[in-house]
């Protein structure tokens, strides 16, 4: 019977070019309904880079986008990962399990493994940054008491075959496609360049529809990270985004400026607020984003100020003042 009181989404596929098809995956996230694992035909199977998220259906979804490019499960003959997070890599080990194949994916991925083995620690240790941020001690309580053990989405602990590092190939149809790390987004993040057709798989370092995201506390800078990595994939040239979300797309210079654009403009307004005084990493979020901050996207936006923050640390711009709150100074 099919759900009629939910609007479900299903698994989509499409071929986007010969022997290369978009799958498309529900994701339970507002905002972001589905992501995209890519199959590319290799000898008599295929390569599947990233998996999509571990929920009820997720397989069958997976099927359904797989069986609508007429392809099989069976035929998958290594994944590939682009990066430590549920929506890439989520249900990779079922996938191994299932067709003993290999997973390949970068090693710099401590969080998902800590998210798998010790969510309450994740939990816990997202709940010091924010006392230190200077989250003030009531909504901090709340969203202890209302969070309970958080679902990690990936099927784990994930054990890769091999260490996806800059330089190592994969082999395709296609041609090969060349592993480029590019940290930003997660510390984990790689993308892969097929150099003959310029195609780039660009996980969620280069999205469609340009949305930020840096995964704070478990490398030194990430937002000069994901800085430096836009300047590594715009000197490859790419002509066509296969990305984590969204649709393909050609205009890849612009979206790198635009990027770049968007990460000049927060780190402007980040600035301007630490030097309205000596502020918290919280007052500086409630500065930049004064009505738009709630309980509901206040560890996200927390995040993202950090490592602004940080980063305008590291160019000199900003120095952090120690204490039981930290603050900043300009
Ligand atoms: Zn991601
Ligand atoms: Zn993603």
């Amino acid at each position: 019977m099919p759900d009629v009181t939910s609007r479900k989404e299903l698994g989509r596929g499409e071929r986007v070019l010969p022997g290369v098809y978009r799958l498309r995956l529900p994701l339970p996230w507002p905002g972001v309904p589905h992501c995209n694992a890519w199959a590319v035909k290799a000898g008599d199977g295929f390569v599947l880079f990233d998996t999509g998220m571990h929920q009820q259906d997720s397989m069958a979804n997976l099927e359904r986008a797989l069986a609508m490019c007429n392809l099989r499960l069976e035929e998958v003959r290594l994944v590939v990962c682009t990066h430590a997070h549920s929506d890439h890599c989520g249900q990779a080990a079922t996938i191994v399990k299932q067709v003993g194949c290999e997973l390949w994916m970068h090693p710099s991925h401590e969080l998902m493994n800590l998210m798998v083995e010790d969510p309450q620690a994740v939990f816990a240790r997202r709940l010091e940054v924010a006392r230190q941020s200077g989250v003030p001690a009531e909504p901090l309580r709340r969203y202890a008491a209302e969070r309970g053990t958080p679902e990690s989405g990936i099927v784990g602990p994930l054990v890769p075959d091999r260490d996806l590092l800059e330089g190592v190939t994969v082999a395709t149809d296609l041609g090969d496609w060349v592993t480029y790390e590019t940290p930003g987004h997660s510390p984990s993040h790689v993308s892969l360049f097929q150099p003959e057709r310029r195609l780039l798989i660009s996980g969620d370092h280069l999205l469609g529809r340009i949305s930020l995201y840096f995964e704070f506390g478990y490398s030194p800078d990430p937002v000069g990270e994901f800085l430096s990595s836009l300047d590594l994939v715009e000197g490859l040239d790419a002509r066509l985004c296969l990305a984590g979300h969204g649709r393909t797309f050609t205009d890849v210079h612009a979206h790198i400026d635009g990027n770049r654009e968007l990460v000049a403009k927060h780190l402007d307004g980040t600035l301007e607020a630490v030097r309205e005084g000596e502020p918290s990493a919280f007052e500086v979020v409630r500065l930049v984003h004064g009505d738009a901050l709630s309980e509901q996207n206040a560890h996200w936006l927390l995040s993202q100020t950090l490592g602004y923050l940080t980063h305008l640390e590291v160019i000199g711009k900003v120095t952090r003042i120690a204490g039981e709150t930290e603050r900043w100074t300009a």
